[in-house]
């Protein structure tokens, strides 16, 4: 088990806030209620189905921005894991200017590089690689 941080930065308090705001932001435009992403996000892929169909289609249009919320979910569960601005591929540091452009950041900017031509793909990978933990 993982202590509280003892001397937690301030920015994550700071990065946390900027993605709370944007997952606000990414909800609207999206134009589905939150329960559904919530359950979305949080539920085991089997319990996906129980999901109508109508909100299905819905999220499946915005999938880019879907996409984009469950980057900005990650996130805020990696502030919260203590991994926060760490580099998914390569385990370097984020650089803090990257991470203040984009706290959803989940690559550093070399590896972003690398992923960008595959954005539709990572996409799908974000859902099925992270691990449905009970939280
Ligand atoms: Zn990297």
């Amino acid at each position: 088990m993982r202590k509280s941080t003892p001397t937690a930065p301030s920015t994550n308090d700071i990065h946390r806030q900027r993605l709370l705001q944007k997952r606000q932001e990414v909800l609207c435009g999206l134009g589905v209620k939150f329960d559904t992403l919530a359950r979305m996000g949080r539920v085991a892929e089997d319990d996906q189905a129980q999901i109508s169909h109508d909100e299905f289609v819905s999220l499946h249009l915005n999938s880019l921005d879907y996409g984009q919320l469950r980057l900005i979910e990650e996130a805020l569960d990696r502030l919260t894991s203590g991994d926060y601005g760490i580099c998914l591929c390569c385990e370097e540091p984020i650089a803090a200017k990257r991470l203040a452009a984009l706290p959803w950041a989940r690559y550093c900017v070399s590896c972003q590089e690398r992923e960008g031509a595959q954005m539709d793909r990572n996409w799908d990978e974000t859902r099925t690689r992270v691990p449905v933990a009970v939280r």
